[in-house]
């Protein structure tokens, strides 16, 4: 899909600090961190939210899963602690409609979530 931004990425045709890229996969910084690390990990098939995945897709979430693992541990701020989230949907504050989990770190972080 090329007008999705994050599409636009994994094929270079728009700017970021990609910091990992596998088959399946690309994580680069969020351009408006949230914390010390803020990377999105996401998959390079477009899929626009967790409700459109199918049940062929459930070990891509957890590869991104267990990538976003790896670079927090592999990240100085990591060893004291991560936070992942993937928001869906209009009320959890979705605005990028291709699936992306944010990794933060870095901070100490509230409970619940705002
Ligand atoms: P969400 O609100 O969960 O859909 O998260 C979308 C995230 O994408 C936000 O944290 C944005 O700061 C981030 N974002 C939007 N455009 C870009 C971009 N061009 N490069 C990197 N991050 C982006």
């Amino acid at each position: 899909m090329t007008s999705c931004i994050f599409c636009q990425i994994s094929k270079r045709e728009l700017p970021a600090k990609i910091v990992f890229e596998d088959n399946h996969c690309l994580a680069f910084e969020d351009v408006h961190p949230q914390a010390p690390l803020h990377l999105l990990v996401i998959p390079k098939r477009h899929i626009e939210s967790l409700n459109e995945l199918g049940s062929e897709d459930e070990g891509l979430l957890g590869h991104l899963t267990f990538i976003a693992k790896e670079l927090a541990l592999r990240h100085p701020v990591g060893a004291t602690g991560y936070r992942t989230v993937i928001n869906t949907g209009a009320n959890a504050g979705q605005s990028v409609f291709h699936v992306h989990l944010h990794l933060l770190a870095g901070r100490p972080m509230q409970w619940p979530p705002g």
